[in-house]
């Protein structure tokens, strides 16, 4: 009874970490000062020549003005 109960908590809990990481991870986005669209990180446009604006989340790249990408959708 208690095994099984601490079992639950220890699934519950990793289920909770892992769903966190990359949000806790702080996953950047960068924006093209070009079109003034922004991709996540695995987006192929990421790196992209223009893409030297760099945001840590996709309210900061909304605010600043740019748009999601398409291919990427962040
Ligand atoms: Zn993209």
């Amino acid at each position: 009874m208690g095994l099984v109960a601490f079992i639950l908590l220890l699934v519950s809990m990793l289920a909770v970490l892992s769903g966190s990481l990359p949000a806790a991870a702080g996953a950047l986005y960068h924006g093209n000062t070009n079109t003034r669209k922004f991709h996540a990180s695995d987006c192929r446009y990421y790196d992209c020549p223009h893409c030297t604006a760099v945001f840590s989340s996709r309210e900061a790249a909304i605010d600043a003005g740019y748009v999601p990408c398409k291919v990427c959708n962040p």
